[in-house]
């Protein structure tokens, strides 16, 4: 079997200002990443991770492989928040599939509560565990699943990327059959839409993942849009595997990711833009702290004058 249609989508919602989620779709590998962090550094933290597994998606062949680029893309981000106090604490979630098309396996590797989700003949079920205050409430029996949807705490999450030297990384390598789609998201899909809506969602885009990422994120806004919403979706078909190298599947792989291409080119794009950014916010930064000086002795010089003033009188 191998990849056939897939497509990616990321929508800023109806709530927030910045988009601080990323994706890739490059197939076979696949990720979702959801930033976290003051300032634009959950942009900045999301979009490295992003860059990263997709400079190194193509070194990657089986769970092992995925988990180490994980780890990878733990330590660019880490290293970048040494390296930049303004963004410290940034972290991201990250989830990320790889298809080995070949062993008619997928490799599924994530940190924090971003999801990875199979539908196969029509039921959906949820493949990851959630890295959350709530998920870990549910079983250790606190809060029931109903309860943990509702909870003011439900988007803390208890593992990023970035924020520590190291990382665990949660991996496991599930059997995929022919017509399965697979549908990563970040929580702005999740919290606004229950399972059913998922599957009603992806309904109407009649088989088409393009059209069901676009279904999907519609549906999401509908509900409120309250956070960022993060889709990627692929389907397994019947077929020889691309082969591994990085000629002979650009043909494939960009005829499957042609229904986003805006969103795909942004990606590499999204590394020196966000370079670019962090430059000018580096030169913000003392130029700010320079200006605040000014005014501080602005102040120091008229309040002396104030009180010269008064005792002159
Ligand atoms: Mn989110």
């Amino acid at each position: 079997m191998r990849v056939g249609r897939a497509a990616g989508v990321t929508d800023t919602g109806r709530r927030r200002l910045r988009n601080e989620d990323a994706f890739v779709c490059e197939p076979p590998f696949f990720a979702v990443a959801d930033g976290m962090g003051g300032a634009r550094a959950g942009e900045i933290a999301a979009r490295l991770a992003a860059s990263a597994l997709e400079e190194r998606a193509a070194l990657a062949r089986d769970e092992e492989g995925v988990v180490e680029l994980i780890v990878e893309a733990n330590r660019r981000i880490w290293e970048r928040a040494l390296a930049d106090p303004s963004t410290a604490g940034m972290g991201t979630t990250l989830t990320a599939a790889l298809v080995d098309g070949e062993q008619g396996q997928i490799a599924v590797g994530h940190v924090g509560d971003s999801r990875a989700y199979r539908l196969r003949d029509g039921a959906l079920e949820q493949l990851t565990t959630d890295h959350s205050l709530v998920a870990e409430l549910v079983q250790s029996g606190v809060l029931t699943p109903e309860e943990a949807e509702r909870h003011p705490q439900r988007s803390a999450i208890t593992r990023a990327l970035g924020t520590e030297p190291t990382v665990e990384v949660e991996s496991f390598t599930v059997e995929g059959k022919v017509g399965d789609l697979y549908l990563l998201c970040s929580d702005g899909l999740s919290t606004m839409l229950g399972n059913d809506d998922v599957v009603a969602a992806i309904e109407e885009g009649r088989g088409d993942p393009a059209a069901a990422a676009e279904a999907l994120v519609v549906a999401a806004n509908a509900r409120g849009g309250e956070d960022n919403i993060t889709v990627v979706l692929f389907e397994l078909e019947e077929g020889e595997p691309e082969v591994a190298t990085d000629v002979e599947p650009a043909a494939p792989a960009v005829a499957v990711t042609r229904s986003e291409p805006a969103l795909t080119t942004d990606l590499p794009q999204s590394n020196a833009s966000e370079t670019g950014g962090d430059v000018s916010r580096h030169g913000a930064g003392p130029g700010g702290r320079a200006a605040a000086i000014a005014l501080l002795v602005t102040i120091l010089v008229l309040g002396v004058l104030v009180l010269y003033w008064g005792i002159s009188r």
